[in-house]
């Protein structure tokens, strides 16, 4: 099926006289006739639904249409893409273990991985998606476990060489994790290019609307973790904590990853995804790929506008011919990547800030990707924390604006751009 037929009616098959749409399932709990049968559930022998911490079926209707959409094997939906990516990561590394990260990645994400999750052991060596073999290959230790990159990055707008990242990571025996949130699986599918686990933010795009927080993380159910069982021990070894279930083993490598995250981390963390917003979720997947269109299109017009701008001293959009990206975004992105554009404003950041305060249809919000057109100036906003070397290796200057195009018409969202730049 084309993937604007899976974005419709894929994950959820109504049956005879069943509800066309996902049904919300608004309980915390299932019943059964014993305990001996709910025994069997708390033992991964059986599977069913008892508690929507772990799972509940208006969620797995929805991430079976989000993996079905990125041709993956199996997919899970998570609270929001923070917990997406950190459950990803966690998935495979512990305290005493390394990951190698594009350093232009989420601010929200570097602050998990530099910071966060450094406090837990676990160390990242940060590498420009643009580096050199050799730097790529110099990054990697006995202990990696993982390589995680960003199709397009946000907001730097760079694009990740994703067979390149691939093959590294595979020379070394690790899966490459790719966060999916900007393309989605309408504009590029990291799996048909050697991504072994995708993640999101439904926050952004998927939901489209600006509605519900929430994440995904696909498996490809491609990487042979019993290939690399010393280096993957929770994969393969026995969980004491289900009573020496094996995931690779007893779920196959196609179902192994999801079910070792819900079953450990999800039941530990809990940051399961409220049935109401997998419910939001869904809804806005029926449109993806009507709206994807539009603004992959409304960011390619606002790009060329401001390219041709003399108060705009430079646009990072990876569809603008010139743009250092272009060919790579051509290879992975042939439809186009998105709808943000990052640029400049001259003058530097309080003209950025001018900009921004001048504009009457675009909003100033900490968002994007949703359907009106928005915008946020990340150096006082999402990237505060960093400092300016950390800021420089991210790729975000302090004039940067990041601007997100909604599905609004073209003509008046660069109508409003040429009036605030006017008024600068
Ligand atoms: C927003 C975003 C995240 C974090 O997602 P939340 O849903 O806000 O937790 C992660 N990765 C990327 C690329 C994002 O844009």
């Amino acid at each position: 099926m084309h993937i604007d037929t899976v974005a419709v009616q894929g994950g959820y098959r109504p049956g005879n006289g069943e509800p066309r749409e996902v049904p919300i399932y608004q309980s915390t709990t299932w019943r059964y006739e014993s305990s001996a049968a709910m025994g069997k559930l708390f033992d991964l022998e059986a599977s069913g639904y008892f508690y929507t911490r772990l799972q509940n079926p208006t969620n797995d209707a929805v991430a079976a249409k989000i993996a079905e959409l990125e041709g993956g094997s199996a997919a899970m939906l998570t609270s929001s893409g923070q917990a997406a990516n950190f459950f990803a990561v966690f998935n495979l590394a512990s305290a005493g273990d390394h990951v190698v990260s594009a350093s232009t990645i989420y601010g929200g994400t570097y602050n998990l991985f530099a910071h966060t999750m450094k406090r837990m052991g676990i160390d990242f060596t940060f590498v420009a998606p643009g580096c050199t073999d050799a730097e790529l290959e110099a990054a990697f230790r006995p202990n990696t476990k993982a390589v995680f990159g960003e199709t397009v990055a946000n907001p730097a707008l760079a694009v990740l060489d994703i067979e390149r990242f691939a093959a590294a990571a595979h020379v070394h025996g690790v899966p490459l994790i790719v966060d999916n949130t900007f393309p989605t699986p309408v504009n590029c599918r990291p799996v048909e290019f050697g991504a072994d686990i995708v993640t999101h933010s439904t926050t952004k795009y998927m939901d489209g609307h600006g509605t519900a927080v929430g994440g995904a993380i696909v498996d490809s159910g491609r990487f042979d973790w019993l290939a690399h069982a010393d280096r993957f021990p929770g994969l393969t070894e026995p969980d004491e904590s289900y009573h020496g279930v094996a995931y690779a083993r007893d779920f196959g490598l196609e179902g192994a990853f999801i079910t070792k995250a819900t079953a450990q981390l999800m039941r530990d963390f809990g940051a399961i995804q409220a049935p109401q917003n997998a419910f939001y979720l869904s809804l806005g997947l029926e449109s993806l790929h009507l709206r994807m269109a539009r603004h992959t299109e409304n960011g390619q017009k606002v790009a060329e506008f401001l390219a041709a701008h003399p108060k705009v001293p430079w646009v990072r959009y990876p569809g603008l011919p010139g743009d250092e990206d272009y060919e790579l975004a051509r290879k992975y992105m042939p439809k186009g990547t998105c709808g943000v554009v990052s640029f400049g404003v001259a003058g530097g950041r309080s003209r950025a800030e001018k900009f921004m305060g001048n504009l009457k249809l675009a909003q100033i919000a900490t968002h994007v990707a949703d359907a009106r057109t928005c915008c946020l100036h990340p150096a006082s906003a999402t990237h505060r924390q960093m400092n300016d070397a950390e800021l420089e290796a991210a790729g975000i200057s302090p004039d940067l604006v990041r601007f997100s195009c909604g599905i609004e018409a073209a003509e008046d969202i660069i109508a409003d751009i040429e009036q605030a730049l006017g008024a600068v």
